[in-house]
């Protein structure tokens, strides 16, 4: 197995204690032994087994940073241990670390926003690996712009009647619990409200939605033809979701950045690796400058994302909502995936156009995974807008 970024557990980190070495431990054997194996095998068929959510469950990987109370493990768990989670499920392959994690980006709007009945009811069956949650903001009329989204939600007694769609929603077709952001107030920000809607619910319905990476996710368009929920499906009060939705932000950005960058170091390392394997002219690729320069940037752009998204954590951890730096974080690591994952296969050439199960590598498919994550929880562009407009551009 190839550490991430260069991390050695106990060593050369000063934000690291001996809790996240153990969790980066027991969690490398988990995805060596329950994901790594599989990769291939699920890409190909386009999903992966759903047994791995129970696993995931009992093994302690879905419920942490959750209140004990609801089945999680959050006493002496930080941000640093979702920094590890992120590092190490990249070993494995984005597509299984997007839906298996689905539960992070629909959650943490129920802890912040939901009744103690609400995240009884919720939460402990999403953790133990039972129950599949996701959050469905995106509609096929644009993701960027969150604020101007049109799924209804109207309020008839007691129940809300939901008409519209979604786009694109990471466990869309597996999930069990749909938080969905709708309109049920005036145009803009201040009309979106969340709501739970269940599996099954009459006139809701989910259409699969087939992709150019991240194959062995669970990606879905989502319909809603006068769906009637109870109004006890409410997340937070009536018109107040979007500060739900935002404040999920920055730990997803982080998360992400995360496994962006331990996706570039596994290109540095097997393109180091090949290069000193292969011979081309009488002599190893390795000994050409050329080479060597393009090692020696991938690793400068690595190392200087894992900077910037060490510091920015430590300063979330602290209290600290580095809005700005965050969005810029999260094209530095977009941009680095991009620039490492081109390089890499650069170098191992031919080979590095083949698929795992016939070429030497990852790098193929890490290439393919590249766009969404610059896409992907707020695309470049809109990053980079919103860090221009924090810093007063
Ligand atoms: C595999 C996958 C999984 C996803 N999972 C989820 C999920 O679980 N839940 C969910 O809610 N969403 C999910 N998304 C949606 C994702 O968040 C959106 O794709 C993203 O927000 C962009 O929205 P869009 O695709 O509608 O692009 P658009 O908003 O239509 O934008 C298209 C392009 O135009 C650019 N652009 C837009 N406006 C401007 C502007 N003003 N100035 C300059 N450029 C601009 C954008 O950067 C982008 O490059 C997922 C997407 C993918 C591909």
């Amino acid at each position: 197995m190839i550490p991430p970024a260069g991390i050695e557990p106990g060593k050369n980190n000063l934000f690291y204690n001996e809790s996240h070495d153990a969790w980066r431990q027991e969690l490398r054997k988990f995805v060596s032994k329950e994901i790594v194996p599989f990769v291939e095998e699920w890409e190909e068929a386009g999903e992966f087994s759903r047994e791995l959510y129970k696993k995931a469950g009992e093994f302690g990987l879905l419920g942490m940073g959750y209140p004990e109370k609801y089945g999680g493990t959050s006493e002496g768990i930080d941000i640093f241990h979702g920094i590890v989670t992120s590092e190490e499920l990249a070993q494995g392959c984005g597509g299984v670390a997007a839906s298996l994690l689905s539960l992070n980006i629909s959650l943490p709007l129920i802890m912040a926003l939901g009744t103690e009945e609400q995240k009884q009811k919720y939460i402990p069956p999403v953790i133990a690996g039972d129950k599949i949650a996701c959050l469905g903001v995106t509609e096929p009329s644009g993701g960027s712009d969150v604020a101007g989204i049109k799924t209804k939600a109207v309020r008839d007694g007691n129940h809300f009647v939901i008409n519209g769609s979604k786009m694109f929603i990471t466990s869309g077709m597996r999930a069990d619990y749909y938080v969905i952001a709708c309109r049920t107030g005036g145009p803009g920000t201040s009309g979106i409200s969340t709501i739970v809607v269940e599996k099954g619910t009459p006139g809701f319905t989910q259409t699969p939605l087939k992709k150019m990476g991240w194959l062995s996710s669970d990606t879905a368009a989502l319909y809603f033809d006068d769906v009637c929920v109870p109004v006890e499906n409410l997340i937070g009060g009536e018109n107040s979701g979007w500060m739900g939705i935002m404040s999920n932000f920055s730990q997803e950005r982080l998360g992400l950045a995360a496994g962006m960058n331990a996706y570039s170091q596994i290109c540095i390392d097997e393109a180091v690796t090949w290069a000193k394997d292969r011979k081309t002219f009488g002599k190893s690729l390795i000994e050409n400058q050329v080479i060597k320069h393009k090692l020696a940037e991938m690793s400068r752009k690595v190392n200087s994302t894992k900077a910037y998204m060490e510091l920015l954590t430590w300063k979330v951890m602290n209290g600290e909502q580095p809005i700005a730096d965050l969005a810029l974080l999260k094209v530095q690591a977009s941009k680095t995936m991009e620039y490492c994952a081109r390089e890499a296969i650069q170098i191992l050439g031919g080979a590095g156009y083949l698929k795992a199960n016939s070429g030497p590598g990852k790098v193929e498919r890490i290439y393919r995974e590249v766009r969404v994550n610059a896409i992907g929880g707020g695309s470049e562009e809109i990053m980079l807008d919103l860090a221009s407009r924090q810093l007063g551009f």
